[in-house]
């Protein structure tokens, strides 16, 4: 009978012990569970767009949107999408308000301090709006006022120092998000606009009377990102992605929202 309740006691224990594993393994991969809450800012297409009408997931659409979607099934998470300010989107994964932020995000050695980030899916440049017809060239720009979106790597180019590269802080406006950055040039308050190809090219085709400069400023790798340390959620974004771009699925993503 000691016997019996003994190897009973030792039974009860190994099953509490493996419920205690199993949950606190659940808890830690996403905020909530069952779920990948992805920060972002839906105003930089063909990336993260708001759509007309239901778009491909509530409401939003773009190239983000549907590797979030991928990444989502493969880990068998679903995905709820949080649109906010571009710096507010690095925030939310610092701050444990969302599982990652996934927004044409640039890797830059600085964010990696505070955030982890993925294998690349795309690269990106940086290119110049003008006004068409305007005199604004790649070379007066640094005489000029220039428009960005606040915390993006166009803003910390062109607002960093004439020796560093840049045009000096006096030269930049910084705006909350790119359309708005456009509608100043369109105004007249800003001479031109920093901003990455994607949006660019976007932006050009919906508003008449704007050109790109010819040649690009600056590559760029983008890539998403989870708070410092989530280890854990990084390995199995990262192992999807990989596999996501191994089997093309990247690619035609890309491919349906950008046409050469
Ligand atoms: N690629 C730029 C950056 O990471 C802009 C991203 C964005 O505006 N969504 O800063």
């Amino acid at each position: 009978m000691k016997k019996l309740l003994s190897l009973l006691l030792t039974l009860a224990v190994l099953l509490s012990l493996a419920a205690c594993g199993s949950g606190s393994d659940e808890g830690s991969l996403t905020i909530e569970e069952g779920k990948l809450i992805m920060s972002t800012n839906a105003e930089f297409p063909p990336y993260e767009m708001k759509a007309d009408g239901e778009g491909v997931f509530n409401g939003f659409e773009g190239i983000d949107v549907e590797i979030a979607l991928a990444l989502a099934d493969k880990l068998d998470l679903e995905l709820v999408i949080d649109d906010m300010g571009f710096d507010s989107a690095l925030l939310a994964v610092q701050e444990g308000r969302s599982d990652m932020v996934l927004a044409g995000l640039t890797y830059r050695e600085d964010r990696d301090e505070v955030m982890d980030f993925s294998t690349s899916y795309a690269t990106g440049v940086q290119v110049v709006i003008v006004k068409e017809g305007s005199a604004v060239n790649m070379d007066n720009l640094g005489e000029k006022m220039i428009g960005c979106q606040l915390g993006t790597t166009g803003y910390i180019y062109a607002s960093d120092s004439v020796e560093n590269g840049g045009y000096g802080e006096e030269h930049v406006l910084g705006y909350e998000n790119g359309a708005l950055a456009v509608q100043a040039l369109l105004n007249g308050q800003i001479d031109a606009v920093i901003i990455d190809n994607g949006p660019a090219q976007a932006y050009v085709e919906t508003n008449a009377g704007l050109s790109i400069l010819e040649g690009d400023w600056v590559t760029e790798e983008y890539c998403l990102a989870v708070d410092q340390g989530n280890t854990l959620l990084l390995e199995k974004l990262n192992s999807a992605l990989e596999e996501l771009i191994a089997d093309g699925s990247i690619q035609s993503i890309i491919d349906k929202y950008i046409k050469d």
